[in-house]
């Protein structure tokens, strides 16, 4: 990309915020402002204390309103991310066997987590090709049912249910994409886990899990069974520090701030269903617009499975995607990129609910501004 072409986007054109990302994703100023306005009396103070504690205690009541979570659930939540939690389940969640849908790179990653582990008989994994998802299926012997809400390397979304037949099995979802911006039923699910750097639009480092009676069951059981667990990925000492608003070990507080900030903001404005009416604004604008463009094509064949949290979107062979995100990004929209291993020629585009569906509509005019100087 040594020649970039010199394209200017027209002021007009653009959106008022250019960030698209699928994560770190666009943090709203307002909340900002929020964190800078509180900065004085919140960071750079102990999270043993009031201020911090009432904080979590904000953020699992907040969650839990937001997700309408059933009676008996509990939010837990630590550090490391959902990458961490991946860990923390293989140790505390699945007791023997666990089964997998993968369907692109998130859902295949903590297949192999499973996979690995020494105490653990060989995961039944059901893949897909990428922009597809495959089907769970109730096994004899399998305990834990691996699902992801949204699979953000491919932009398909596949609404978690209870695999007819799974009895006591655990259901397992990774929503990390998801939570906060695509409509769910919790109670099909025992672990519905996610990181705040997506719809919850944070920053990054720690994972959330909405914990089924079951599943704190089945942590209390394997945590104190023969089995060793590091006390980082115990999901039981995690238990007992988030029922007293706190983490284990140190959490960042801006990142807290910022998600129960994107909490409240999503519930003032009328919860989950507003949040969710967003990405459906914003995924009606790109899906359209791809459909009837004539070098653009949703990468995901099938309607019903294209996320409306993540859109992606091939390119025409014609069209060189990685320029065109480079010249986007030089027009300070940024972020586009496809998802590295995909190897698509492709744009994937986030339409998490702190996306304005006014500038999903103006990236796709900036888009076609570039294309039309492009070919
Ligand atoms: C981003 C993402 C992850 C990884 O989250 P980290 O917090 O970076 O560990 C896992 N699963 C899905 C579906 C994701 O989108």
């Amino acid at each position: 990309m040594s020649q970039l072409p010199d394209i200017a986007i027209p002021d007009d054109l653009l959106p008022h915020d250019g960030r698209f990302g699928c994560g770190p994703s666009k943090v709203r100023g307002d909340a900002v402002e929020m964190l800078a306005g509180s900065a004085g009396h919140f960071l750079g103070t102990s999270h043993r204390q009031a201020a911090v504690r009432f904080k979590v205690g904000e953020l699992r009541n907040g969650l839990a309103e937001l997700l309408s979570l059933p009676d008996g659930y509990e939010v837990l939540l630590g550090n490391g991310g959902s990458t961490a939690f991946w860990d923390a389940a293989t140790l505390c969640l699945v007791e023997e066997r666990s089964q997998h849908l993968v369907f692109g790179e998130f859902s295949s990653k903590f297949a192999s987590a499973t996979a690995a582990a020494p105490f653990l008989a060989d995961p039944d994994v059901r893949s897909a090709d990428p922009g597809g998802a495959p089907q769970a299926e109730a096994v004899d012997g399998v305990d834990a049912y691996c699902l992801t809400h949204n699979e953000t390397s491919t932009g398909v979304a596949v609404a978690p249910v209870r695999p007819e037949g799974s009895g006591d099995a655990l259901v397992l979802v990774d929503a990390t994409s998801a939570a906060g911006g695509l409509r769910v039923d919790v109670g099909q699910t025992d672990a519905y886990y996610f990181a705040p750097q997506k719809c919850f639009a944070s920053d990054g480092g720690l994972w959330i899990a909405a914990c089924s009676p079951a599943a704190v069951e089945r942590i209390g059981r394997l945590t104190s069974s023969e089995r060793w667990v590091p006390a980082f990925l115990d999901l039981q000492i995690a238990l007992d520090n988030s029922r007293q608003d706190q983490t284990y070990n140190t959490p960042s507080l801006a990142t807290l701030f910022l998600a129960v900030e994107q909490v409240n903001w999503v519930l003032e404005h009328g919860g989950l269903e507003f949040a969710a009416g967003r990405c459906d604004a914003s995924a009606a604008t790109i899906y359209d617009w791809a459909d009837a463009h004539e070098l653009a094509t949703p990468f995901v064949s099938d309607p019903d499975l294209r996320s409306h949290v993540v859109a992606t979107i091939d390119v025409d062979d014609s069209v060189d995607a990685p320029v065109l995100a480079a010249v986007l990004r030089d027009n300070g929209l940024v972020d586009v990129e496809p998802y590295r291993k995909l190897g698509r020629n492709q744009l994937r585009v986030a339409l998490f609910p702190a996306i304005d569906p006014e500038d999903v509509a103006a990236l796709t005019r900036c888009v076609d501004h570039v294309l039309e100087r492009l070919v």
